[in-house]
């Protein structure tokens, strides 16, 4: 097969015109092009008068084609042989892995990708979730946003199966670029467990809620048909180590006093497990602190995004709603130094309550796969650094000084929400005169944020530079997006869990924690990921190197 891409046509167009148009491009003779088969299909939106997709495509030919194509098209960076991008699992058990199984903490993306490698090449993981199985999860969750159920804890939209991104947009691409084969890997693997097949050849997939929970039954029973056992409501409260100076991992222990025992522990419990890193910190496990962001929810009318971006080919089906990117590099006297940045941006979204803590307000955003809801939302975040840090730090407690930092804030923003989960909210055109949200102004945004809402101001929620950093990125975003800083736009508060707050240190390739052999953090959690997709490769990466390491020749004892 050839791979051709950067093959650009007119946004109306039918599956005959893209074959005249790979035809035409590479000066094929009539019956040449077998087939073709689509690998990635993309908008460019540069020019909103003359929107194009842009295809790239797998072509068989005819013949001789093949090779006289190469050799006309030596310098084309565009037309070169299809890359092969399976993937090839490292290892394979040898039968006698009962005593050697390997334990898997945490039903994310990253967990789950873990235990299904693991299960593939022949070991049969056992998976501990603190949370609950989705479907009792999915109840907890929109009960507690519908007001119908108390905040529960244990059962949420950060802890429960499928982890964090359950409830989410499910996007499906990262600001990494990874190896190709680890991408597919993952992509084939949720479309098996029950995604739409779109998200192979999209070039900004997503899943959408619903689909979601789907997709995480699908990998769960895909996990237990290979020998891998699931288990919830197993919260792991400590690690159990060996004595002596290596501190090899022996197992772990249970909220209700259980011992398991294991070599081999792929830890992944996601950002928000604050009394998981507790408890590492407290047992010496090798971490440091690490750079994440806070900063507010902002919410439009998608109507107004999808006019900035596409023009008047807006409602045009092959486009659905846009999405937007936003970065501003600071300049004022108070601000220099600091960006601010749009984050996780749902499209025809809803704004969710996503704390896992009583007493706290967080913000995220969620859609459905149609994305049909009236508004867009995104987070405008400001990264913080060490020294802002600093003073929620302990004297050695340094690597938990983000964390603090964040319970901080969360708790401010549950005490101006009005102490009952309603989150603090605030009129873009308020919040840039400075002065308390009250009426609302003409052709204001309807808040999607559930529980509910409190209007007021957003100042005392998050620290000064951010909420400056905010006000000076605003109108600036207004030149790229028109109409973004309209008065009517809602700002909800806090978006405080970006990312992970600090990093379990592994080794560079054996990727076990520095100083606790068998102990393989992984994951948004240990910070060495950031979204669905680069957490599941994560996973895989480190089943991997558990897989490598239990394939080792045990010492002579
Ligand atoms: P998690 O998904 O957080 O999973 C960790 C799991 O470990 C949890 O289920 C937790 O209950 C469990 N756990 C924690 N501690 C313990 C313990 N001690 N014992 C047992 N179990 C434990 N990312 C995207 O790429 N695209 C999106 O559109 C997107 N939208 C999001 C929307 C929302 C509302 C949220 C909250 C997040 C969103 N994210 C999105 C982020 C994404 O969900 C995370 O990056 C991803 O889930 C991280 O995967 P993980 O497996 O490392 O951790």
């Amino acid at each position: 097969m050839l791979r051709l891409s950067e093959l650009k046509l007119p946004l109306d167009h039918s599956a005959a015109d893209l074959e005249v148009a790979i035809t035409q491009r590479l000066r094929l003779a009539p019956g040449e092009l077998r087939r073709h088969q689509l690998v990635k299909r993309s908008v460019d939106a540069r020019r909103r008068g003359a929107i194009s997709l842009v295809y790239c495509l797998d072509l068989e030919l005819e013949g001789g084609a093949r090779r006289r194509l190469l050799r006309r098209f030596a310098g084309d960076p565009h037309l070169r042989p299809t890359p092969d991008c399976r993937y090839r699992p490292v290892a394979r058990a040898d039968g006698s892995s009962e005593a050697l199984r390997p334990v898997v903490v945490g039903a994310g993306p990253c967990g789950y990708f873990a235990a299904l490698l693991l299960a593939q090449m022949g070991w049969r993981p056992l998976l501990l979730e603190r949370g609950k199985v989705v479907k009792e999860r999915t109840a907890d969750t929109f009960g507690f946003w519908q007001g119908r159920r108390r905040f529960d804890p244990g059962s949420n939209a950060q802890f429960g199966e499928g982890g964090a991104g359950t409830f989410s947009d499910g996007k499906l691409y990262s600001q990494v670029s990874e190896e190709p084969a680890y991408i597919r890997k993952v992509l084939e693997e949720l479309v098996a467990a029950g995604a739409d097949p779109d998200i192979l050849t999209l070039h900004h997939p997503h899943i959408g809620t619903f689909k979601l929970a789907t997709v995480v039954r699908g990998l769960r029973a895909r996990i237990e048909a290979l020998g891998g056992e699931v288990r919830f409501g197993q919260h792991v409260v400590e690690l159990l180590l060996e004595d002596g100076a290596d501190r090899r991992l022996a197992g772990v222990r249970l909220a209700d006093g259980t011992a398991i025992t294991t070599r081999h522990l792929v830890l992944a419990p996601g950002h928000s497990a604050r009394d998981t890193f507790q408890m590492l910190h407290g047992l010496g496990v090798a971490m440091e602190p690490k750079a994440f962001a806070v900063g507010v929810r902002i919410e439009h009318p998608q109507a107004l995004v999808d006019l900035a971006r596409w023009g008047e080919a807006a409602g045009h089906p092959r486009l659905g709603p846009a999405e937007y990117k936003l970065v501003h590099h600071c300049k004022g006297d108070a601000t220099a130094g600091r960006s601010v940045y749009s984050f996780c941006m749902c499209p025809g979204g809803l704004v969710v309550g996503a704390t896992s803590e009583e007493g706290c307000v967080v913000t995220n955003g969620m859609s459905q796969h149609s994305r049909r809801e009236r508004n867009a939302n995104s987070g405008l975040v400001v990264p913080v650094t060490q020294e802002d840090l600093a003073p929620y730090g302990q004297p050695g407690g340094e690597a938990l000084a983000g964390m603090a930092f964040q319970r901080h804030w969360e708790q401010q923003a549950f005490r101006a929400g009005g102490g009952d989960y309603r989150a603090p909210a605030q009129w873009l055109g308020d919040f840039l005169a400075g002065r308390a949200s009250q009426e609302a102004p003409p052709e204001a945004v309807e808040g999607s944020y559930r529980p509910g809402l409190r209007f007021g101001s957003l100042d005392g929620c998050l620290p000064d530079y951010v909420l400056e950093a905010i006000r000076e990125a605003l109108p600036v975003f207004a030149r790229r997006i028109p109409g973004y800083a309209m008065e009517g736009a809602l700002l909800t508060g806090v978006e405080t869990r970006t990312s992970s707050p600090l990093r379990l240190q592994r080794h560079p390739t054996r990727l076990d924690s520095l100083n606790t052999p068998g102990l393989f953090p992984a994951g948004e959690g240990g910070g060495h990921a950031g979204g669905i997709l680069s957490a599941a490769i994560d996973g895989i990466k480190v089943a991997e190197a558990v897989a490598l390491s239990l394939c080792e020749p045990a010492l002579p004892g």
